[in-house]
């Protein structure tokens, strides 16, 4: 009798987590374009460049979308110097995970929120036509993951929602705060490529960036039975 209860309970076990597997990826199903919008080189990829490459692996066009060129991110540089030095990386970074890169007109350091910036990320995003667009989560300590993410939130809005709207989290803890996701993918197999993709950005400290995101991916794995994982939530939508 205790042999029978216990290969009952390890049947369901053995259910509950291949449900919880499957209910990890079944919402990346149906996609055919996303648009990652981060705030600086470098965003994109160690936000969710695992789900990049497991979306483009699935078939989905992925665009890695850069809000401004990273001016003000490498000490003793210019702006215009820095910029290009950034540009030039996160274009390699988007040759290793396969996806195009799309460069906006913010300055790093000096992000603006006004009628002609809502203007500029509305018409981006009505050019590209995602079905499926991620950025920062708009609670922050970088004051431009938080404009980056409003004018994104914004551009939803003004489109009439008509695409599903996902934040991601970029250093937990010491920038993106109060997360707590309701979507969630196993990046096990990507998350080799996503190191290589971010290791791109040579100009920035990758070693302490791979820190902070290791234990994050760490712990977004354990909530969906993979080694690592990437987490997300989604916007919903509410009638007003
Ligand atoms: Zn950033």
């Amino acid at each position: 009798m205790k042999t029978i209860k216990f290969t009952l309970f390890v049947i369901v076990v053995l259910l509950a987590s291949t449900t919880q597997i499957l209910a990890a990826e079944r919402w990346l199903e149906g996609y055919k374009k996303v648009l990652v919008i981060g705030a600086h080189p470098d965003d994109p990829e160690t936000m969710c460049g695992g789900t990049m490459i497991k979306l483009r692996e699935m078939g989905v066009e992925v665009v890695s979308v850069y809000f401004t060129s990273g001016e003000a991110g490498i000490p003793g540089k210019t702006h215009e110097e820095s910029s290009s030095i950034r540009t030039a990386e996160a274009k390699k970074a988007c040759e290793v995970m396969g996806v195009r890169a799309v460069f906006m007109t913010q300055i790093d350091g000096n992000t603006e929120i006004n009628k002609a910036r809502y203007a500029e990320m509305k018409a981006l995003i009505e050019a590209e036509q995602p079905d499926m667009v991620i950025t920062h989560w708009p609670i922050d300590s970088h004051r431009d993951h938080r404009i980056c993410s409003i004018l994104v939130y914004d551009a939803w809005r003004q489109t009439g929602y008509n695409f599903d709207l996902y934040y991601g989290e970029v250093m937990t803890g010491l920038q993106t705060q109060t997360f707590a996701p309701n979507h969630w993918v196993n990046i096990t197999k990507q998350h080799d490529q996503k190191v290589k993709a971010y290791y791109c950005h040579e100009s920035q400290d990758m070693p302490v960036v791979q820190e902070w995101h290791d234990a994050m991916e760490i712990l977004r794995g354990m909530e969906c039975h993979g080694k690592y994982g990437e987490a997300f939530v989604k916007q919903q939508w509410t009638e007003e």
